[in-house]
Order: C-alpha cells, then sequence, then structure tokens
C-alpha cells in the first residue's frame, strides 16, 4: 500500500513539474514577439503625498502582458524569466520609452505634474550604456529628468557594486531619482544604503501588512522611517490596503503610501489624472 501511495504521488508532482517546465518554456518562447505584437501595457499606480492630502508623487509603471492563449501574464510570471533569457533589456527599454512619452504626454495635456516611477531590473543596471540609453529615451522623448524616477531592488547591492554605484551616480547627477523598492526583503541594512544615491526607501508591503497585526510591525516600520529620515531619504510606505495603516504611517511622518486604498494600478484610459 505504502509502496503504491509513494508513485503515485511521485507521478502527480512530475506532472506538475512538467506543466511548470512547459509553461516557463511558453513564457520564454512567446515573449519574443511580445513587443512586436503589441501585447505589453503599462498600468499606471499612484504614489501619493500623506502629506498634503489628494497630491500625487508619482505614478509607477507596471508592465502587464495580454498573451494570445494564457490572457493577462502577471509580471512575478514572466519577469524573471526575461531576465534569465535576456529578453528584459529590450523589454526594459520598451518601458522607459513608453513611460517617459506617456508621462510626457501628461504635462503636455496641463494637468499638475508628476513623476513616473519604472522598476529597473539589476540585469540592465549591468549594461555598460544602461546610463546612456536612459538620456538617449529622455531626450527622444522630450520629457525633463526630474519627472524620472528609477526603482531599483537589494539585489543591485549583491554584483558588480563599483559599476552600479556610478551608473546610479550618474544619473542623478543628470537629474534622475533614484528610490531602492521592496525595501527590507533582502540582506542589507538602511546604513549600508548610505553609500548609495539613494533619494527614497519604499517599504514592502510586508511591514505594512504588520502595522495592523501587532505591535513589532509598528515598531520596524517606525524604525525604518526615522532612520531614512536621519539619512536625509524619503519614504514611501507600499501596498497599504486600510485606513489603519494610512493612519499609523501618517502619525510615523511617513512621506509618501501606495496601494489598494487609493488605488489598483489602472490602464491609461482607466486612470482619473486632474
Ligand atoms: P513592485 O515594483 O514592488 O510593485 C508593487 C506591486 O505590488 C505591484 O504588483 C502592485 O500591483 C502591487 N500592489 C500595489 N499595491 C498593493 C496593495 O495594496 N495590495 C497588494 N496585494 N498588492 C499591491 P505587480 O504589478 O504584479 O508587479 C509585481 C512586481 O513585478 C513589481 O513589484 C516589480 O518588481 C515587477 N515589475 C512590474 N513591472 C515591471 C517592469 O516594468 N520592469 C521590471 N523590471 N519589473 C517590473
Ligand atoms: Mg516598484
Ligand atoms: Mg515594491
Ligand atoms: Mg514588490
Amino acid at each position: 500500500y505504502s509502496k503504491k501511495f509513494k508513485k503515485k504521488h511521485y507521478t502527480i508532482y512530475s506532472e506538475e513539474l512538467d506543466l511548470k517546465a512547459s509553461y516557463k518554456l511558453t513564457i520564454e518562447r512567446d515573449l519574443i514577439f511580445a513587443i512586436e505584437n503589441n501585447e505589453l501595457e503599462l498600468y499606471y499606480q499612484p504614489i501619493m503625498d500623506l502629506k498634503n492630502k489628494d497630491k500625487i508623487i508619482a505614478l509607477e509603471a507596471l508592465i502587464r502582458w495580454h498573451h494570445p492563449e494564457l490572457g493577462l501574464v502577471s509580471p512575478c510570471d514572466f519577469i524573471p524569466v526575461a531576465e534569465e533569457s535576456g529578453q528584459i533589456i529590450p523589454i526594459g527599454a520598451w518601458v522607459l520609452k513608453t513611460a517617459c512619452s506617456q508621462n510626457k504626454l501628461w504635462q503636455d495635456s496641463g494637468i499638475v505634474p508628476f513623476k513616473v516611477a519604472v522598476n529597473i531590473s539589476t540585469k540592465q543596471l549591468q549594461q555598460y550604456d544602461f546610463v546612456d540609453s536612459v538620456i538617449n529615451i529622455l531626450k527622444e522623448t522630450n520629457l525633463d529628468p526630474t519627472w524620472l524616477e528609477l526603482e531599483v531592488t537589494e539585489s543591485i547591492l549583491l554584483d558588480d557594486v563599483d559599476i552600479i554605484k556610478t551608473s546610479l551616480s550618474e544619473l542623478k547627477k543628470a537629474g534622475v531619482s533614484i528610490s531602492i523598492d521592496d525595501f527590507g526583503t533582502g540582506y542589507t541594512s538602511l546604513s549600508y544604503l548610505r553609500q548609495y544615491p539613494f533619494d527614497k526607501v519604499k517599504i514592502d508591503k510586508a511591514f505594512i501588512d504588520d502595522i495592523s497585526r501587532d505591535l513589532n510591525g509598528k515598531r520596524i516600520t517606525s524604525a525604518i522611517i526615522s532612520l531614512a529620515h536621519s539619512l536625509n531619504m524619503d519614504v514611501v510606505a507600499e501596498g497599504i490596503e486600510s485606513e489603519i495603516e494610512l493612519k499609523y504611517l501618517k502619525e510615523e511622518k511617513c512621506d509618501g503610501g501606495q496601494g489598494y486604498y487609493f488605488s489598483r494600478p489602472l490602464p491609461v484610459n482607466s486612470l482619473k489624472l486632474d
């Protein structure tokens, strides 16, 4: 009996693995044509000023892939594949170009201007011509660099430290802002971040979820906020979903907030900006 059970269990497990592998292969194969087939789209989610009610600091661009058979594929499912295959380079360039030209369109429409925040993979930052490619896109789209913000994650702190530090400093000198995304999920401490030219720290949603759960959740969030402030960096809380979280973050003088409480990421035509 036990042998039979084991065998059956093994079969299911291996079928599951096959399914996963073939899903990944499909993604990898079809991603190559996603740009030219117009299957990629940027959604945007507002980052609100917590000290100035109703003011938008920035809109974060979040990529979506409309796959002809699989439907809407989450970036969590295809960005890692794109990073592995190298497709992240053309895709990342497409994202930057689309986000910058969209922000220029918004500005030309006469609404109060805000930044556009774009997620950047470590793979992109490791390209020797990354800085030039960003500057070129800004020129091409006619967007002033002060209206662009790049979001990088703690994983950039692990490889090619000097090259990446130099690139980020050059971009900052050009007027682009730099944020550290998902802060607290990696292995670095805030004092280590001081060596990098970051303007902003985005506290990961996991800590914001903990605010309404226990006292430690509150303490960790407050500690990140005050340490970031003491290093002259702004703080944005990610994934705010409730009034309780918002109230606490305001009390603790968090600068900005983003989350379903304010708005989900939306396609351009569904955004209400004015
Ligand atoms: P991220 O940069 O940390 O983006 C925030 C994610 O949290 C987004 O997921 C957003 O939809 C989600 N989110 C925002 N507020 C809430 C909330 O209140 N509750 C919950 N449950 N979730 C919330 P999304 O759009 O699925 O993107 C996932 C990740 O994929 C991003 O995390 C980012 O790391 C990556 N990504 C997205 N677009 C791009 C891109 O253009 N380039 C690169 N390299 N990565 C991207
Ligand atoms: Mg982000
Ligand atoms: Mg994040
Ligand atoms: Mg995240």
